[in-house]
């Protein structure tokens, strides 16, 4: 059977391909070079065995039939169950506590992954795995794709390395994934953490991450002017022509981080995606100078182009990640960060 620890001076360099993988009962291609050990799985493997649990990995398929009947994360992965909602878990686990599991779970994932990454240094991360369980089935997990974390990032990273694997992408996961990992940052300390994904970016990730963000910065401000609505119900009474005065709230770009728990690089660049940005009506008076230095940092944010953007692009308003789904310290008791969510349309589109 596989290994156990890669050397630490693997050189990457060395060209291997492992062209296809068989992880459970599913057969499909590779994508990238990852660096598995040569003496275990030469440069021109076609078949790569890797156990869908632990993700030990074998050429032999033999090996890897024996190992499946006694691998011990057949019914459990390694770690804590933090989060668990409509048969999707979330586990976090320990680098530090399980080095072969991280080690191997990296190789697998760098079949799918366009950047280099630090394999060997697992024990600074934490991994969080998306697992599925059908109902039907509550005996059999499958694990669907996860996320890396550095325990301490200088750069407030919520994330390292994100990968849904190919079988299980655009079906949302990907959204799922970053939605707690901005949870988590969120909720780690007391006044709520301003993160975000590890950069640069790949090409997939600034795809993803920018859709992301854009239908978290749509959600915001629509269930934002929602409750303003809501209140201005409850608290105005009804008089001809009240409806059609327009609100106007002065927000900076930090504001809108501070409440959506993003960077405000990332802000900027949903609110460019979101198309719903408009410069501010110039002043008829004769301008100062101060006025048109005012201006080019003032922004107008249509919510009727928000709500035209969320309904062309079939945005769910409910947030993929439900906070009712979190347990032990991240239980909801614990934490008070509201949920943004109200709407009961379902998203159809790819994550990506
Ligand atoms: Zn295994």
């Amino acid at each position: 059977m596989a290994p156990s620890e890669p050397s630490s001076h693997a050189k990457p360099a060395i060209k291997r391909n492992v062209k296809h993988v068989v992880l459970g009962d599913l057969l499909f291609q590779t994508w990238y070079q990852s660096i598995y050990p040569e003496e275990l799985v030469s440069k021109d493997t076609d078949r790569l065995y890797v156990c869908r649990w632990c993700f030990r990995y074998s050429c032999d398929v033999a090996a890897y039939t024996k190992h499946t009947r006694l691998c011990p994360h057949r019914t459990s992965p390694p770690g804590t169950k933090v989060y668990d909602y409509g048969g999707y878990a979330v586990w976090e686990l320990d680098g530090e506590d399980n080095k072969l599991y991280g080690q191997n779970l990296s190789l697998f994932a760098k079949l799918f992954l366009d950047h280099k990454s630090v394999f060997f240094d697992v024990a600074s991360f934490l991994y969080y795995l998306l697992t599925f369980t059908d109902p039907n089935d509550p005996d059999n997990y499958y694990i669907l794709g996860y996320f890396s974390k550095e325990k301490l990032s200088w750069d407030a990273n919520n994330l390292a390395c994100i990968l849904v694997f190919p079988p299980y992408q655009h079906k949302q996961l990907g959204k799922l994934l970053m939605g707690v990992s901005y949870k988590l940052s969120g909720w780690e300390q007391d006044k709520g953490l301003i993160g975000g994904p590890e950069k640069p970016l790949s090409e997939m990730g600034r795809k993803s991450y920018s859709r992301f963000w854009e239908e978290r910065i749509a959600r915001y401000f629509l269930v934002q002017s929602a409750n303003a609505e809501k209140t201005d119900e409850q608290t105005q009474k009804p008089t001809k022509g009240s409806r059609t005065r327009t609100t106007q709230e002065i927000m900076t770009v930090q504001d809108i981080g501070l409440a959506t728990g993003m960077l405000t690089e990332d802000v900027i660049t949903a609110l460019k995606g979101l198309g719903a940005v408009e410069p501010a009506t110039p002043s008829k008076r004769r301008k100062t100078t101060q006025d048109i230095a005012a201006e080019s940092e003032t922004v107008t944010i249509r919510k009727s182009s928000v709500l035209e953007w969320a309904k062309t692009r079939r945005v769910a308003l409910r947030d993929p990640v439900c906070d009712e789904g979190f347990l032990g310290k991240w239980a909801p008791r614990s934490h008070s960060e509201s949920s943004v969510a109200d709407s009961e349309e379902e998203s159809e589109e790819d994550s990506g």
